[in-house]
């Protein structure tokens, strides 16, 4: 079942590379990203639903580009990772869908929007939001939704293998 809760009780966010959000959620594309997947990989990563467009499941449920470097999970796609990946766990509208409206609003740049995050991740610390939270992660999921930035910085796990860095 699906369970949001507003910005306002988050502590902290920190992705663990768990992977469940790649085991457990159909990745919604738009169509660029739909035909970018589908020229570089095959249209064979992809499926085409009645109205939507979405990355290929694996036999156990797991996303096709889900991968796995010494016991830590890291997406393959790396930069052309989907919108909606970049955004999870987070809900980010411009209305209280969620309810709580006092408890999501959240002022970006003169501008009202509402965040909620899926409680379903495993990366969630529950409490006063701190700083860095407000400030710089949920900034930073913010330009994301409106198109304001493309490059995660504080938005993702960055894991190191010496030789390359992988984004979660
Ligand atoms: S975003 Fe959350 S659920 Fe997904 S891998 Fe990171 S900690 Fe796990
Ligand atoms: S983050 Fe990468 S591996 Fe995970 S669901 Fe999205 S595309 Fe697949």
């Amino acid at each position: 079942m699906l369970n949001f809760v507003p910005w306002r009780h988050i502590a902290k966010w920190q992705c663990i590379g768990c992977g469940n959000c790649c085991k457990l959620y159909s990745v919604v594309l738009n169509f660029p990203e739909w035909l970018k997947i589908s020229q570089i990989f095959g249209a064979e990563k992809t499926v085409v639903g009645l109205n939507k467009l979405f990355i290929k499941r694996v036999d156990d449920g797991s996303c096709v580009f889900l991968c796995n470097l010494a016991g830590n999970y890291f997406c393959g796609l790396q930069n052309m990772k989907p919108v909606a990946c970049k955004l999870w766990p987070f809900k980010i509208l411009s209305e209280p869908k969620y309810g709580n409206p006092n408890q999501a609003l959240f002022n970006y740049r003169g501008k009202k929007l509402f965040i909620y995050a899926d409680t379903m991740c495993q990366g969630l610390r529950y409490g006063p939001p701190s700083w860095e939270f407000t400030s710089l992660v949920l900034q930073e999921f913010a330009d994301l939704a409106l198109g304001n930035c493309r490059v995660q910085r504080n938005t993702t796990r960055t894991l190191s293998n010496g030789v390359r860095r992988f984004n979660f």
